[in-house]
């Protein structure tokens, strides 16, 4: 076996995931442990070089066959130098993360955000494969996205393109703050933290609903009662959805892609959401820009940082 294998390491707060691919995205062999963020950066960047080690070391793969490695991490960062300015959840500041890994690792190394690197995944070997031009979307604790144009991941002018959550959709009466300072962003609405405030709103406001008996409500708890036809559960996913619709209609007359992506945690409430998208989409976007489009589930799961993360040796 000599051909180019490529590595992902997927940087979580709890645990670091590694993964070796193949050149078609294709998932060979993975390895994890814990980050042991608590003893700082250093010791995690030392963590995932000894990760990627027993990863190949495991895996019956030559180390020459390793083209690079890529990273995919949460957080403000400056791509092209491969440094982390600030990651909120690890508490990193200005962590030349690329230098340091490439000194300890002696390959490449290219780093990119968490969403941008689901995107990616997803378009080498997940639900995009084979297809050029894709808009992903993550819906999670808060929205995120990223967009592959002519098969490559792009980053825009200094890393915001695809920051789909911050799309200030919400028209101003009816808007929230969101947590990047701006008011009426997508992220408000359609993520389970928008979901499950809107819930909590309606209960307080006393509307008649079987969310009132929740005790610690989740998106799941919304969507189960929508399924089960609550009107007040159906009204806060028929927004949700709505809004997720509205800025894939103004995204298709930007970018034109062939395929929507929706992932992360509240994608798994299935068709319901997925109806009630296409629907808004399709009365929203111009005929042309829907021609062909159509918005799909993402398929690799968890894998996707992994994969992705590999990928941007070859197409970041
Ligand atoms: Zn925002």
């Amino acid at each position: 076996m000599s051909e180019q294998i490529y590595i992902g390491v997927d940087l979580g707060g709890t645990n670091i995931k590694v993964g070796i691919c193949d050149v078609e995205g294709k998932l060979l062999h993975t390895y994890e442990g814990p980050t042991g963020n608590e003893n700082g950066a250093d010791f995690v960047l030392d963590r995932i070089a000894e990760y990627v080690r027993a990863l190949v070391r495991e895996s019956a793969i030559e180390w020459e066959q390793v083209a690079g490695i890529g990273a995919g991490i949460a957080g403000f960062l400056d791509i092209p130098e491969g440094v982390i300015k600030l990651s909120p959840n690890l508490g990193w500041r200005n962590v030349p993360v690329k230098k340091i890994l490439e000194e300890k690792l002696g390959k490449q190394v290219v780093i990119d955000n968490d969403a941008n690197v689901a995107a990616l995944g997803e378009a080498w070997s997940g639900a995009g494969a084979g297809i050029p031009n894709i808009v992903c979307y993550t819906l999670g604790t808060g929205v995120g996205g990223g967009i592959i144009v002519g098969g490559r991941l792009y980053q825009g002018y200094n890393g915001m393109a695809g920051e789909l959550g911050h799309m200030t959709v919400v028209p101003d009466l009816e808007a929230i703050a969101c947590g990047c300072g701006r008011m009426g962003c997508l992220e408000t609405v359609s993520s389970a933290t928008g979901i499950i405030r809107m819930a909590n709103d309606a209960v307080e406001r006393g509307d008649a609903t079987v969310l009132a008996s929740v005790e610690k409500m989740t998106a799941k708890d919304v969507f189960d009662a929508a399924k089960a036809d609550d009107e007040v559960a159906l009204r806060i996913i028929q927004r949700a959805a709505f809004y997720l619709g509205k800025s894939m209609s103004l995204v298709s007359v930007v970018i034109n892609p062939q395929r929507f992506i929706i992932g992360g945690g509240v994608s798994r409430a299935g068709d319901i959401l997925f109806d009630m998208i296409r629907e808004n989409f399709s009365k929203l976007a111009p005929e042309r820009a829907q021609e062909g489009v159509d918005i799909v589930p993402a398929t690799l799961g968890n894998d996707a940082g992994v994969v992705g993360a590999a990928g941007l040796i070859l197409r970041g």
